[in-house]
């Protein structure tokens, strides 16, 4: 066993407290597993036989700049130092019954505390004793289902996902996340147990799935999650994307896989997690929005709009944040097919004025979107795509220049039109803000505000509005 994992002045003042204590300590769980995998990280579980918080507090004391925190609920203790997390948790037993959602628990053994854990490559621990320093105990052969690449359960894989349905989606995420295939009686259990997650907490479930979804290939566990049903659990809206119907001979695009691989070409351009939101919904409004049409076969006339008034409901019952990060899911979804627009000839000024207008802030993260949204298995047609959205990169950087048009408001607000002409928000109120901001970016009046004011004035009588005195 090499030490290099061990290295931080902690592990062996933990040995040394630990001894004074009369307690017998082990690092456990993904550091050790994670280091076996050359995989960097800076959060550590320490197990002892003894009292976590006990052991923590004696240890923060002899460290510099430490912070500790006690959970006493939980019965553990967090030390924070430099960028590294240290959990203290003394060792425990769980035990479920059938007829209680929550497990028992009580103090237990190392051996109690080992068992009662999800995988086996999480169930390997070294121990920090003086005389057996940073040897690795596995139990359970974790070490070779590493080497294999193997996710599977220590015990009865049935019986650990009925004792907490999460595990199933802990499979799924850690299959992708380390690029590793579930075993085979443990994938069987995934799908006769996929119902069960209906008892987990929406959160929990979207925590595990937003780490799917920000692993360096997320298709490994979206695929998991449709063949097991697991997705069918909380997601109906994105199995409804696969399929294939074929009519007259004509079929379209099976829009799960096509969406699973733009979501991990969209993950070689960009970690934001959001902006990978969006390649999973851009066409999440295909399968509503579906018509066959005798001389053009299958068309999605629409699906971008449908599918940005999607989001928002999608957002909220999957407990996905509803500020900021909705929105730009939204304003992606909606545009995605915009770029591509552009990349016909002839285009105007105004034409790209207005998408520079209408993405604001998220323009780059769209061309992302656009980029990664070329799935064709033709290599000259995806070269030639590409360097279409490329010219339309080079159209909007002159026009910006040129015009300045990002962040741009239009030099009267809504408040003053309502003021104008002593009226309440309504439908006028939309009417002429919107020919106000037409008008401007189509360069039919010139942006400032004595234009914008006779304008505003003018569309007011044409819609039979009386100038408030
Ligand atoms: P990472 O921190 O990289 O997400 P991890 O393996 O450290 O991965 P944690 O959620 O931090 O995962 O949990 C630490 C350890 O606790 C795991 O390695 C596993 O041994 C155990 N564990 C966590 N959650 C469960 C669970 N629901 N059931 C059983 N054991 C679990
Ligand atoms: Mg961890």
């Amino acid at each position: 066993m090499n030490h290099n994992g061990l290295a931080h002045p902690i592990f062996q003042l933990v040995s040394k407290e630990s001894k004074s204590l009369g307690f017998k300590t082990y690092v456990v769980g993904g550091y050790v597993r994670d280091l076996q995998l050359n995989r960097k990280s800076k959060d550590v579980d320490f197990v002892t036989v003894g009292s976590g918080i006990q052991l923590a507090q004696a240890v923060q004391k002899r460290l510099k700049n430490a912070s500790l925190s006690i959970f006493k609920n939980f019965g553990t203790a967090q030390i924070k130092t430099d960028d590294w997390e240290f959990e203290f948790v003394g060792a425990r037993k769980e035990s479920y019954d059938r007829k209680s959602r929550k497990p028992k628990i009580e103090d237990g053994t190392f051996e109690d505390d080992i068992h009662r854990r999800d995988f086996t490559v999480n169930t390997l621990a070294i121990s920090l004793q003086k005389d057996d320093f940073g040897k690795l105990i596995d139990t359970f052969n974790g070490l070779t289902d590493l080497k294999n690449k193997i996710i599977r359960t220590p015990l009865d894989p049935v019986i650990t996902f009925k004792d907490d349905p999460l595990r199933m989606m802990r499979a799924v995420r850690f299959a992708s996340q380390l690029d590793f295939k579930i075993e085979s009686t443990t994938h069987k259990a995934l799908k006769s147990e996929a119902k069960s997650l209906s008892i987990v907490s929406q959160e929990r479930i979207t925590d595990e799935l937003n780490k799917i979804i920000l692993s360096q290939k997320p298709s490994i566990g979206f695929k998991h999650l449709f063949d097991t049903k697991l997705l069918h659990q909380f997601f109906p809206e994105m199995v409804k994307l696969q399929g294939v119907e074929i009519r007259d001979g004509k079929g379209h695009k099976d829009n799960f896989y096509h969406t699973l691989q733009v979501l991990d070409q969209i993950c070689e351009r960009t970690n934001n997690l959001w902006v990978r939101w969006a390649a999973i919904l851009h066409d999440i409004a295909k399968p509503p929005t579906k018509r066959f049409v005798k001389e053009e076969g299958w068309t999605f006339h629409g699906h971008e709009d449908k599918g940005s008034r999607m989001v928002k409901p999608i957002f909220s019952k999957l407990k996905l944040p509803l500020g900021a990060p909705m929105v730009k899911v939204r304003t992606l979804v909606q545009l995605h097919l915009r770029p591509i627009a552009l990349t016909k000839e002839n285009i105007t000024d105004s034409a790209i004025r207005r998408l520079i207008f209408d993405a604001g802030e998220h323009l780059e993260d769209l061309m992302i979107l656009c980029k990664s949204d070329i799935t064709t298995k033709n290599k000259i047609k995806e070269q030639r795509f590409q360097k279409n959205l490329i010219n339309v990169e080079q159209n909007i950087a002159l026009v910006e220049e040129r015009d300045r048009i990002r962040n741009w408001q239009p030099p009267i607000k809504g408040d003053e039109i309502m003021n104008l002409f002593g009226i309440k928000p309504g439908k006028e109120i939309g009417i002429i803000k919107s020919a106000l901001k037409d008008a401007i970016l189509d360069g039919i009046i010139p942006n400032n505000y004595n234009d914008a004011f006779k304008f505003v004035i003018e569309q007011g009588k044409k819609l039979g509005l009386q100038l408030h005195e």
